[in-house]
């Protein structure tokens, strides 16, 4: 279908699409500018809002809501906040303890939520709205990860990564004097969880091939306009005009729309996702200070990238043998045995997702590899549809952003075990799988492992 694809046009957008589907998206209010957060109180008074409550830490707090609550202040607004502490290292975590602290000085009679700040205290002060009843705006101080306008809100408990329900906001003010002053490390996370789309954009048409999942051309449409804008933008960051800054943040806003589309994370998360959220619990069950979540997934992205070139380049392997050895593969025990070592505390829910969805049973296998014989060369030219593991490796770096897990702190154990078992965080399917399928998952490791880790284990 041939339509206006601009954020300003899918604002709040509800359509019928050429996929069969009906598309919409409850974000509608967006003021991105210079000077934005002056616009706030207009804003209050437009949604009938009397007394909003804010939400920062402290590093938050100095860059911006300072100054938002002079503004609010000085508009005669009855502002109440909360700032928690942001830790010496690392971020802030969004765990039982920073939200139980927002939970104990919340006051009963606000009638908003407002959050200033990205990824944690986005998430925070999204997930108090929705438990309070309350509507939410999000003053985004940094366009780093894609999560803005999402209705989830990943939070930590128990040390694990869960996904509630939350409010989407109501409005998103970015003020691009705020943003474009943002640290390079935010802006290049920012970067690396656009570029994750190129693959799980791919992934996703992937999984359409082998295993007929849906998918909407309009959606891949979206994204992939967003990114290549972004991929334009990205070298010149460190420039920080404040055009390349509003092209970013769109292609993190677009991200959160396009999931709203599809009414699930596919458009925006795949396999380069998957490695970054196994290291994410790595780091949570070691204690390990919080790396930023697109810093990961870019780091995801070289990766998995690099998983398609070897498959554009790969002989057609020979299906008859695959299908032949189907039932040689480990056992469910002995695939048991291994997650409870590599997911610790996580075990249970990814031994229960297998029972439920059986991706890694022989009779999936069998089924999927006839499909993947039968369009060998469809598969291969989306392989090679794929841009180039290098270019994104190159563009990560002229941000100075890390490439390589080791460099976040990763131990090369964790990466061997992330390559073989990222995958059965989801159901979903991705290149990961595919690999898993033509039995090919374990010698891709072993490259991956030469070209990613310095160090390799045992
Ligand atoms: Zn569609
Ligand atoms: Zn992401």
């Amino acid at each position: 279908m041939n339509r206006d694809l601009t954020i300003e046009a899918l604002l709040g957008a509800s359509f019928d699409c050429g996929c069969g589907k009906h598309h919409s998206t409850r974000f509608s209010r967006m003021i991105m500018k210079s000077g934005a957060i002056a616009e706030l109180p207009g804003l209050l008074e437009e949604l009938g809002k009397k007394r909003p409550h804010m939400v920062c830490d402290t590093h938050t707090w100095a860059v911006c809501g300072e100054k938002t609550a002079e503004i609010l202040r000085a508009a005669s607004v009855d502002l109440t906040f909360s700032v928690l502490e942001s830790p010496e290292v690392g971020d802030l975590p969004a765990d039982e303890l920073s939200f139980g602290k927002l939970c104990m000085a919340f006051p009963t009679d606000c009638d908003l939520v407002i959050s200033v700040g990205a990824g944690t205290i986005n998430d925070l002060g999204r997930y108090l709205s929705y438990i309070t009843g309350r509507d939410f705006i999000l003053v985004l101080t940094a366009p780093s990860m894609d999560g803005a306008v999402s209705g989830v809100a990943p939070l930590i408990q128990n040390n694990l990564k869960v996904t509630l329900n939350a409010h989407a906001p109501v409005a998103l003010v970015a003020d691009l004097d705020i943003m474009t002053k943002a640290p390079m490390k935010m802006l290049s996370a920012g970067v690396g969880d656009i570029l994750g789309k190129y693959n799980c954009l791919t992934d996703w048409k992937l999984s359409n091939i082998v295993n007929g999942e849906y998918f909407c051309p309009t959606i891949e449409g979206i994204m992939r306009g967003a990114i290549d804008k972004t991929m334009k933008a990205a070298e010149k960051l460190p420039e920080r005009d404040p055009q390349d800054i509003r092209t970013l943040t769109e292609g993190l806003v677009l991200s959160g729309m396009a999931m709203d589309f599809a009414g699930n994370s596919r458009p925006a998360s795949g396999a380069e996702h998957h490695i970054s959220h196994y290291f994410e619990m790595q780091f949570l069950f070691d204690g390990i200070p919080a790396v930023l979540h697109g810093t990961k997934v870019g780091i995801g992205t070289v990766m998995m990238l690099r998983l398609y070139e070897l498959l554009a380049g790969m002989e057609k392997p020979d299906f008859a043998a695959l299908r032949k050895s189907a039932a040689e593969r480990p056992p469910f025990e002995a695939w048991e045995t291994e997650m409870k070592r590599a997911y610790r505390g996580g075990a249970p829910v990814v031994i229960d997702l297998e029972k439920k969805n059986g991706k890694n049973s022989i009779e999936g296998l069998l089924k999927r590899l006839d499909v993947i014989e039968a369009r060998w060369d469809e598969i291969q030219a989306l392989a090679a549809s794929a841009p180039p593991s290098a270019r994104i490796r190159e563009v990560l770096e002229s941000l100075g952003a890390p490439v390589r897990p080791e460099q976040v702190g990763v131990c090369p154990q964790y990466v061997e075990d992330g390559i073989l078992y990222a995958k059965e965080l989801r159901a979903r399917y991705t290149i990961l799988q595919l690999f898993w399928d033509l039995d090919l998952l374990k010698p891709a490791k072993d490259i991956l492992m030469k070209e990613f880790v310095k160090d390799e284990p045992r």
